[in-house]
């Protein structure tokens, strides 16, 4: 499988080089943030009840 890098839909950077002030897609939370296939932040919540996965979940 090929890792795949995500980058963050506002700034184009890959989620280890964001600044931007991230806050969940869905619901606006903060917990848990990680970056998703459409480029946005989702919390751990709305991830698992997406089933929004991560770049390094494949
Ligand atoms: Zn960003
Ligand atoms: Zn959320």
């Amino acid at each position: 499988m090929v890792w795949k890098q995500f980058h963050c839909i506002v700034c184009d950077q890959p989620e280890e080089r964001c600044t931007c002030h991230k806050y969940c897609a869905l619901c606006h939370s903060d917990f848990g943030l990680r970056l998703t296939e459409d480029g946005q932040y989702y919390c751990v919540d709305c991830r698992e009840a997406c089933d929004y996965k991560t770049q390094d979940q494949g």
